[in-house]
């Protein structure tokens, strides 16, 4: 299948699993049967796949896991209840008190937060650098690093991150690179192409794309050696799960050791699962994902080329016009197009930028991105006069 057949058909199978409905059906229960004890040992054992109690895991939240992971061409996704919660178990998953990691010095700002005020109060550090700055990323790496993170396009100064440079210096290290794509999507950029171990998304945003839901994933592509040494929560046993060493004892399915780590560590004890309904919902979104984006981003470079001829207008960032300073990471890794969020500066500052937002007529004024509908918001508190489209 391609990619735009995969959007709609990847991952359930309607004949088996439905009694022919052509869409997933919601499951809405909370626990499942088991056959009889063994069966339950199994399951509980990871020596067979199946459903237990919908924290764990959920058919129709199976579904879409299966799905996201057919079309980020990866080896297995844990679907969870937000991109936030997506993005802190992607780090905890591999981390534990005195471990660190290397990050960009702009970052979606609740990721920000959570990197500077919450992880550093259970002892994980992050370090944050100039993401285009690959020397200062490799300097910044230490014997306590674990990952370098990154976000495909970052918000709000839509820096484009050089994927395959960074990957190149994460695996000289033997440590994860995870990207967060919520910016890009899989119908634009698959950063496992370019190296990229984990993906993050929020699928609040593009993905699911009709400002309805908050939901996240963690995408594993798979293959990467969990037990090299350089991630002790994967070298020791386990005691919440009968001395697991999980970077050492799963056998064949030590190429996703990560994946499962993540289920059963943090989401099955953390709780942060995924409802039914709301994987019902992102599928929705997800089948007209190929044409969103594609709309979304002419229409971007659209309101950038008109921003830039416009007399009011100050400064324009849009990786997709030929003199901004992400256009040449931007032809690399995004299909042609400039993303799908322009930044501005209005003449006037503050006040002036103020007034564009109190005037907007068709555009919404909210904090989210990735909308049917066009949005825009003024940060002025952090950056006078600074407004930020998404189309
Ligand atoms: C929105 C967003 C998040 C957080 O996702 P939620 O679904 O709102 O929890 C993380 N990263 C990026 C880049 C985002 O835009």
């Amino acid at each position: 299948m391609k990619f735009n057949s995969k959007l709609i058909h990847a991952g359930w199978d309607s004949d088996e699993n439905s009694e022919g409905s052509i869409t997933v059906p919601i499951y809405r229960t909370t626990a499942y049967q088991f056959n009889n004890t063994e069966h339950a040992a199994n399951l509980f054992g990871l020596k067979e796949f199946g459903n237990i109690y919908s924290r764990l895991g959920n058919p129709t939240v199976g579904a879409l896991e299966a799905r996201l992971t057919a079309l980020e061409e990866g080896a297995m996704c844990v679907a969870l209840s937000s991109g936030t919660s997506a993005v802190m178990y992607s780090l905890i998953n591999i981390m534990s008190q005195g471990d660190n990691f290397v990050t960009a010095n702009q970052l979606y700002g609740g990721t920000y937060t959570m990197f500077d005020n919450i992880l550093p109060e259970y002892g994980i550090n992050s370090k944050k650098v100039d993401i285009t700055d690959l020397e200062a990323v490799e300097a910044a790496i230490d014997e306590k690093t674990r990952a370098i993170y990154c976000e495909t396009i970052t918000n709000p100064g839509l820096v484009v991150a050089d994927i395959s440079a960074l990957a190149d210096i994460a695996h000289s290290k033997g440590i994860p690179l995870i990207v967060d794509a919520t910016f890009t999507t899989s119908a634009i950029l698959k950063p496992f192409e370019y190296g990229a171990d984990i993906v993050v998304y929020s699928l609040t945003k593009w993905m699911s794309g009709h400002g309805r839901v908050i939901a996240g994933a963690v995408i594993e592509k798979g293959g990467f050696d969990w037990g090299n040494g350089n991630f002790p929560l994967y070298d020791k046993p386990d005691t919440s799960y009968g001395g697991m060493r999980w970077g050492h004892d799963l056998g064949d399915l030590g190429n996703v050791a990560y994946s499962l780590g993540l289920r059963t560590v943090p989401l099955r004890n953390l709780g942060a699962n995924m409802s039914p309904d709301t994987a019902f919902e992102v599928m929705s979104g997800l089948e007209t994902l190929a044409l969103r984006m594609e709309r979304h981003c002419e229409n971007a470079i659209k309101a950038a080329e008109y921003l830039t001829e416009h007399e009011l207008v100050e400064w324009v960032r849009f990786p997709g016009l030929k003199d901004d300073p992400a256009y040449d990471l931007s032809e690399k890794y995004l299909k042609g197009t400039g993303g799908t969020m322009v930044v501005f500066g209005i003449k006037g500052g503050k006040d002036a930028g103020q007034k564009f937002i109190d005037n907007l007529k068709m555009f919404r004024h909210v904090a989210n991105v990735g909308d049917t509908r066009s949005l825009a918001i003024h940060p002025a508190t952090t950056n006078p006069g600074l407004v930020m489209v998404s189309q």
